[in-house]
This record gives structure tokens, C-alpha cells and sequence, in this order.
């Protein structure tokens, strides 16, 4: 519903993650973390979408031995997000669910071409059981817009399901116990395209620790989806010089979708 945006999405205000910002878009590498964990891989097959500009990088398309069933799924199938929703259930499988008020699962369309993932819920959502609906959220809508889509094409979700007290950094336990879930959502969702917001959710995704700083802005693969890591909305509102290299990023995910900026698809 809402309504489409030619141009780079414009300064939104602060966010209790961060603060405010410009012209050009996007997110950061929060503080440090550690890698990837390892969890269940999704035996995905999707043809890959063309690469924009010859600057694709492929990924390992299972870890070894890899072929552990996804969360919700029934006979090796591929899961609906019903069914990763069902699996998931009053999840107890880390130490987040004692501190949350609701579970984050994801919103947006079950069928959609596009997926933000971001790292973990915040306060706002945590409170709404719903991705994104903070200043980070705020950013993440307009850059969203900017694109020429509405929040309720794409689908939104995160690394991990619960918020992590403080708003501090997803750890390595709760991140393995919550990506098998993810992984399953992608599974079922099969877009054509995911944005990776942040480090945790390139790190994760990708099971490569190379900065996001250094990652951002090169189509990826993962599990036969193209896949573009740029920078988490909450880093880009602490630091909005940076929403230029952001918009460069999501430019390139336009092209895959035929948008332009400026057009009015
Ligand atoms: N930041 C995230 O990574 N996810 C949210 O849902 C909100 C803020």
C-alpha cells in the first residue's frame, strides 16, 4: 500500500538503534561477532537469476553431509512457512526465550520474489511480533518503497526470532538454534532474490565472516538464490553517509526485478 518512491528513500527519523540520516539508503555491521554457525541446509533448487553485472560469487550449496531435513518439513519436501511456523512453535531452543514478549517469526508475502533478512528483533518488534516496525524498520520501508515495491510484496524476517536484551549483538548459540528456521522459511518462500541486512544475516547466510563492509554490494549465491549483501538500516541511520553505497546495492536488486529508479513500475 504504500506508495512507490523514484528515488532514494529520504533521511527517516532516529531510530532507538541508531540515529539519523540522509539521501542514500541502508544498514551497518553492528559490533563484532562471531561467524556463522552451522545448522541444516535447504536442498533447494531454483534456478539462479541472471547475475546483473558478471559480478556473482559463488557459495558452497551444502555443507558436507548436509542433507538434514528443514524445520517443518515432511518427508524431505520443501516446508510451507505454515509449517516452519508450526515446527517453531513456543520455541525454547535458547536462552532468548526467556527474556521475549513475542516471537518474531516474519511478515510479508508467503509467495514473495524478494527478502530482507535482517539480525534480530529490537524492542518495537518484540513488542509487535513483527519485523522492523521501529527507526531501523522505518528506513527499511522507505528503502523498500524506494525500489518500487510495498512492504507487503516482499517478505521480512530475521537471523533470529527473539530479541536479544539490551539490543545486543544475536551470540553464537542463538544463532545456530534459530538459522535452521530461517533457512526453512527461505526454503519455503523460494524467492528470486534475498537482501542480506547486515553482517549477521550475510555472515549467517553466507557461513563467510568477511567484513560486510567488504561483502556488501557483490551478488552472492545462496542455495541457487541470488543473494545481496549491503548494509543493516540501523547502521546506516548511525552512519548516513553511508546509504550511498546502500542504494548502490539495492539498485543492482532492481535491475534483476526489470525497476529502475525512477520508474514507476
Ligand atoms: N533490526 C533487525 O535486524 N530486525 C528487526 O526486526 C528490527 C531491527
Amino acid at each position: 500500500m504504500a506508495e512507490r518512491r523514484p528515488g532514494p528513500p529520504v533521511s527517516p527519523p532516529d531510530s532507538s538503534r541508531a540515529a539519523p540520516v540522509s539521501r542514500p539508503l541502508v544498514d551497518a555491521p553492528p559490533p563484532p561477532r562471531a561467524e556463522a554457525p552451522v545448522a541444516a541446509r535447504a536442498p533447494l533448487s531454483r534456478p539462479s537469476a541472471p547475475s546483473s553485472a558478471g559480478m556473482l560469487l559463488d557459495v558452497p550449496r551444502s555443507s558436507p553431509g548436509g542433507t538434514t531435513a528443514l524445520p517443518g518439513s515432511v518427508d524431505s519436501e520443501r516446508p510451507t512457512l505454515d509449517q516452519v511456523r508450526r515446527e517453531l512453535g513456543d520455541c525454547q531452543r535458547c536462552k532468548l526465550c526467556s527474556g521475549r514478549k513475542n516471537i518474531v517469526f516474519g511478515t510479508g508475502n508467503p509467495r514473495a520474489e524478494l527478502v530482507f533478512v535482517g539480525e534480530g528483533p529490537g524492542e518495537n518488534e518484540d513488542l509487535q511480533g513483527v519485523p522492523f516496525v521501529g527507526a531501523a524498520g522505518d528506513l527499511l520501508t522507505k528503502m523498500i518503497e524506494a525500489m518500487g515495491f510495498r512492504r507487503d510484496d516482499i517478505y521480512i524476517c530475521n537471523v533470529v526470532k527473539c530479541r536479544p536484551p539490551g539490543n545486543r549483538n544475536p551470540e553464537p548459540d542463538e544463532i545456530a538454534a534459530c538459522e535452521p528456521f530461517l533457512r526453512a522459511q527461505l526454503a519455503a518462500i523460494q524467492p528470486k532474490v534475498v537482501v542480506a541486512l547486515g553482517k549477521f544475516a550475510a555472515q549467517t547466510l553466507l557461513r563467510d565472516s568477511t567484513p560486510i563492509t567488504r561483502m556488501r554490494g557483490a551478488w552472492r549465491v545462496y542455495e541457487g538464490i541470488q543473494l545481496m549483501p549491503t548494509f543493516h538500516p540501523a547502521y546506516l541511520l548511525r552512519n548516513p553517509a553511508e546509504k550511498r553505497k546502500a542504494w548502490e546495492d539495492l539498485q543492482a536488486v532492481m535491475k534483476i526485478f526489470g525497476k529502475n529508479p525512477g520508474s514507476r513500475a
